[in-house]
């Protein structure tokens, strides 16, 4: 059998950390499996790195970034293998080049587009187990890229998919994926299995226990993900294409504070001004989410979009430089909201489900300032202060709790 198995940063943030990791690892091995061990950097190196390059200048290229955010997962990789030497199983560390990993060239959101497997299997020929940096690529420009953070699950899942291997472990510091995020609501429950779509709309969704292209990835490739504790021998949740348990109406909540409302006032109210303004943001990158169009009136209209905040500094200066082109009186923003969504397919053929969401968040006296919804969701933008006192209310609501 070929395993994958992925650690995330807390599962191998010290040296005791990197020794059960390496233990487990070796469990497989000793079993007779060829073993692929995908890491991401150690704790939260990447923030210290992010931190580091910021206080240097407020404003890093990408390009660099990326340069210095690799250093992360090799650090991680190349401990790994000397831990399993040290335990007298032969390893070998790759990164990105090694591999080779080839990615789209957006730096800090690369897409990966090839993976050659030749030297992988190469050394697992050789009887090693075989370490790969989570998270990095190359593109065609030989420069080191970068998936978005939390792009480790998404490195697994595709040498899963490449190696087309038996198994895709995902080890995380929870025992799997729950109703909503177990630190923030304490009586989340741990669910067995979940379905790619439902997951996918969490991850999007914010629910970060696994990045969002990993789930996709794992979907289009028909590659079975189990989200596990390292810490533990708990089952973990299995994530594939259909569940046997019959489908709850809302199957989990999630939240993301990674979230900035920006609005034009006062717009010409005339065709092709909310084309102006998005495909302005969509040359710069910048990923629009929930939008609000007014009703013109004399004249004029409003136009409200959320974007990621990390994006905030660039979406501004963008629409700002381009304040009289687009004919906006005033820009202003709110950087202090967050998206709190309900996901579920049996909501489908229930109408009452959005209303039942906004009359819990009302009884817990929680302003919505916007909402858009889907087939099988609902996401409202509310104050971040209000964010897990409304997951909270919202998971009690729909009978989530364990
Ligand atoms: P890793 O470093 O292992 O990749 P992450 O921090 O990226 O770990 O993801 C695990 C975290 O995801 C958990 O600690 C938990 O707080 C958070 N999380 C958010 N939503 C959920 C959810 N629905 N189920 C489980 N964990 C969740
Ligand atoms: N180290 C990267 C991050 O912190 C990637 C990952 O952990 O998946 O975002
Ligand atoms: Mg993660």
């Amino acid at each position: 059998m070929l395993i994958v198995k992925k650690f995330g940063g807390t599962s191998v943030a010290d040296k005791e950390r990197i020794m059960n990791v390496a233990n487990r690892c070796i469990k497989d091995y000793k079993a007779g499996h060829d073993v692929v061990v995908v890491l991401s950097a150690m704790g939260k190196q990447t923030d210290v790195l992010i931190d580091m390059a910021k206080d240097i200048n407020p404003q890093p290229g990408k390009r660099e970034l990326d340069m210095l955010l690799t250093t992360g997962e090799q650090t991680s990789v190349a401990l790994m293998a000397m831990a399993m030497s040290y335990l007298g199983v032969p390893a070998v560390s790759l990164n990105a080049f090694q591999v080779a990993m080839h990615t789209t060239s957006a730096y800090g959101n690369a897409r990966i587009k090839r993976i050659d497997t030749e030297r992988i299997r190469n050394e697992l020929d050789l009887k090693k187990i075989v370490i790969v940096t989570g998270f990095q690529g190359i593109n065609k420009y030989d420069d080191y890229t970068t998936l978005g953070r939390g792009g480790s699950d998404t490195t697994a899942v595709a040498l899963a998919a490449a190696l087309h291997a038996d198994a895709c472990e995902i080890y995380t510091d929870v025992d799997g994926v729950y109703t909503a995020d177990p630190r923030i609501v304490k009586n989340a429950r741990k669910m067995k299995e979940i379905t790619y779509d439902e997951m996918l709309d969490l991850a999007t969704l914010g629910a970060g226990v696994l990045h969002n292209r990993s789930v996709e990835m794992a979907k289009k490739y028909n590659v079975q993900l189990v989200v596990r504790s390292s810490l533990n021998e708990s089952e973990g949740t299995v994530v594939k294409e259909d569940v046997k348990v019959e489908r709850m109406l809302v199957s989990g909540v999630a939240a993301d504070k990674n979230v900035t409302r920006l609005s034009l006032i006062g717009l010409k109210d005339k065709p092709g001004i909310a084309f102006k303004v998005f495909d302005l943001l969509a040359k710069a990158n910048i990923n629009v989410d929930m939008i609000l169009q007014s009703i013109g009136r004399y004249e004029t209209k409003d136009i409200s979009f959320t974007i990621p905040r990390d994006s905030f500094d660039e979406a501004y200066k963008v629409l700002n430089d381009n304040k009289a082109s687009i004919g906006a009186e005033e820009i202003s923003y709110n950087n202090k909201v967050a998206k709190v969504s309900i996901v579920g397919a049996g909501m489908m053929s229930n109408p009452g489900v959005a209303a039942k969401m906004f009359e819990t968040l009302y009884n817990s006296n929680i302003n919505i300032n916007m909402i858009s919804t889907s087939e099988i969701r609902v996401t409202v933008l509310i104050n971040e202060q209000d964010t897990d006192k409304a997951m909270n209310a919202v998971h009690d609501a729909f009978g989530l709790a364990d």
